[in-house]
């Protein structure tokens, strides 16, 4: 921040985001982050897989066919949240037009 603070400097960076013209570089190095597009077919039919083969007295396939499952239900849940995370980050933020810097408002 500059010696001389004025307050027209700092501004909300979504309404900030809003009001760059369209097709602009900083319109698309300040854009919010996307979210994660989380194929929940996959762990589900892992699962479903994973319980068929169990029924059918595969029981070790069925086992490690679970645990996949497992593994990537909570790998895109943890994808999800950090996504979410970082365009609740981005709403809060202030972007200052002198410095140029975004930050938090806390
Ligand atoms: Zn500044």
């Amino acid at each position: 921040m500059s010696a001389v603070w004025r307050s027209e400097q700092v501004l909300h960076l979504p309404t900030f985001w809003k009001g760059l013209p369209p097709g602009s570089e900083l319109k698309r190095e300040l854009a919010q982050p996307v979210e994660y597009a989380a194929r929940w077919m996959v762990p589900a039919r892992l699962l479903a897989l994973g319980l068929m083969l169990i029924v059918h007295d595969a029981v070790g396939y069925g086992m490690l066919t679970l645990v996949g499952a497992g593994v990537s239900g909570w790998w895109m849940r943890l994808l999800t949240g950090r996504a979410r995370d970082a365009r609740d980050v981005w709403a809060r933020s202030m972007y200052c037009r002198v410095c140029p810097a975004a930050f938090v408002a806390v």
